[in-house]
């Protein structure tokens, strides 16, 4: 028998949770053609696997990479994803997806988009089938599964007014369902929805249920940014008592994929500010009922205790209902600054948690890398003035690095817990750009996770480990023949010592490359090697439902 290549020694960890075993691997034609146990295989180039574990390729289920997959120079972005063994990336998270667009939502979109890409790009198409295709052709650097945004959905059927309380009409409703269909059935394997950010955070539950019908008729996924990880929010009232707000949401979620009957993917769970980490006994254990009780839910989790999102983030609806004129009235922000200093206090969460990873005017660029205490400083002037200065200037735009994240640098019991969980994937929500300060995210979750909490801390086996980086994920969403090394799958294939795996960021570094990941291949093509990619071909693949 002949092979393309014949990975020799090594020991395999095949993704789905078994113990390890002594194997050598053949590919043809971009699949594993054999795995062979007993015997040596013979005929075709070899890579040698010896001391090295041969898993998966890694699967990050939780991507923004989707506004950086349509530039035609997305592989030099991207390599630090491939360099830590990710071959695949699940994308549109968070309520926003490239597509479906119309002339009217693209700037938008654009408008929304602008913190998680790098620079604009032309919306070649409208469809999701269009977008797809249009990838297919210019070829990607890794494979990329998508789900379809709510935001992106309702900027197409309501256009500005879906930054806006007032709810869709029926006819809209009608339109959003339709839409969901089309993109499921054009290829994307999910809907996602993000339910704090605008336009998401304005959409009524009615509204998500009967768009969760239709996911649940075509028997695809819901994955969801809840209204809030952090026990007390501006999203519910009366903001101080009763049921801390991340287990509202949480329960809220939980009840909507039971009235559904939905697949549902609780998005980067985390818990957020020192006064929300008590609670997470309490959302695992509903979300351990909820599956008990036939809910097919899971959620994923990365291994950092600083995660990037935007400037955002902090304000209430109502702030970000009118956000351009509201941001220079005084009044107004007499009511903000209330509003934020309490909720600081009762999350147990400070300006100096909050590092400015990205300003986007050219002034603030001096300013990127310190926190909003540092920020406050340099400034001269108080720190909440200071983060609103940033939160103008970049129009509402800058991309943060926000701490306490289930831990900080000297506790991360909640973030253990949440790893530690069996339903628990891996995934980088990483937004990877080359503008700004970087997420350590980008570098070393995968490697983090192995090294660190597999190895060093023993939170799990290594086996457990990638069942969750692999065949988990790709259950989850549905991605046919990846997370797993069978016979007929694709060759997406990590070789890593598991002695030496290792993330080596640091808050000063946080984009130092890992240690350990020695191959990384897709569709049989080694792509990756001793950190650095190999070859200029483009071996990702468009995944569709
Ligand atoms: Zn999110």
């Amino acid at each position: 028998m002949n092979f393309d290549l014949i990975i020799t020694n090594g020991t395999v960890i095949d993704g789905t949770g078994r113990p390890r075993f002594r194997a050598d691997r053949g590919i043809r034609d971009g699949r594993i053609a054999a795995i062979a146990t007993g015997e040596h295989l013979t005929g075709g180039q070899t890579l040698d696997g010896t001391g090295l574990i041969v898993a998966p390729g890694f699967i990050d289920v939780h991507s923004h990479s989707d506004w950086i997959l349509p530039l035609p120079d997305h592989d030099q972005v991207l390599t630090p994803l491939l360099l830590q063994g990710i071959t695949t990336l699940v994308t549109g998270n968070c309520g926003f997806s490239p597509a479906p667009v119309t002339e009217d939502s693209m700037p938008l979109l654009d408008g929304f988009s602008e913190m998680m890409r790098e620079r604009a790009f032309p919306y070649h198409w409208r469809s999701l089938a269009e977008f797809l295709d249009t990838l297919e052709r210019d070829g990607l650097l890794l494979n990329a599964a998508f789900l379809v945004g709510h935001g992106t959905l309702r900027y197409a059927v309501m256009g500005e007014r879906a930054d806006g309380p007032t709810p869709p009409t029926p006819e809209e409703v009608d339109a959003l369902r339709r839409l969901v269909r089309q993109s499921l059935q054009e290829g994307a394997f999910g809907l996602s929805a993000g339910l704090a950010y605008a336009p998401g955070v304005f959409a009524h539950n009615e509204e998500l249920l009967a768009l969760l019908r239709t996911v649940a008729e075509e028997g695809s996924i819901f994955t969801v940014h809840g209204r809030a990880y952090t026990w007390v929010s501006p999203f519910y009232t009366p903001m101080i008592l009763g049921t801390p707000h991340n287990v509202r949401s949480t329960r809220e979620l939980l009840a909507l994929a039971r009235e559904a009957h939905v697949r549902l993917q609780l998005s980067h769970l985390i818990f957020v500010g020192r006064r929300t980490w008590r609670t997470h006994r309490t959302v695992l254990r509903d979300v351990e009922q909820a599956a008990a009780g036939g809910v097919d839910v899971a959620f994923d989790a990365f291994p950092y205790t600083v995660g990037n999102s935007t400037v955002n983030v902090v304000f209430p609806d109502w702030f970000l209902d009118g956000f351009a004129e509201k941001i220079n009235d005084p009044r107004v922000l007499r009511r903000l600054k209330r509003e934020i200093d309490l909720l600081r206090w009762t999350l147990g969460l400070n300006f100096r948690d909050i590092i400015l990873l990205w300003g986007r005017a050219g002034e603030l660029a001096e300013l990127e890398g310190l926190d909003f205490a540092a920020i406050a400083r340099r400034l001269g002037m108080p720190e909440f003035e200071a983060y609103m200065h940033v939160a103008r200037m970049s129009e509402g735009k800058a991309r943060v690095g926000l701490g306490t994240y289930s831990g900080d640098g000297e506790r991360e019991e909640p973030l253990r817990a949440a790893l530690a969980h069996p339903l628990c994937a891996f995934m980088t929500d990483t937004i990877l750009t080359r503008r700004g300060r970087h997420n350590p995210a980008s570098f070393g979750t995968f490697p983090r996770v192995l090294g660190r909490y597999s190895r060093d801390l023993g939170l799990f086996p290594l086996e457990e480990a990638v069942r969750r980086m692999t065949s988990f994920p790709a259950e989850r969403i549905g991605l046919a023949d990846v997370g797993r090394i069978a016979e007929g799958g694709w060759a997406d294939l990590v070789l890593f010592d598991p002695a030496t795996v290792a993330d080596n960021t640091t808050p000063g570094r946080p984009d130092a490359p890992p240690t350990g990941i020695r191959a990384v291949l897709i569709s049989g093509q080694v792509v990756a090697q001793d950190g650095q990619t190999v070859g200029r071909e483009r071996r990702g693949r468009v995944l569709r439902r």
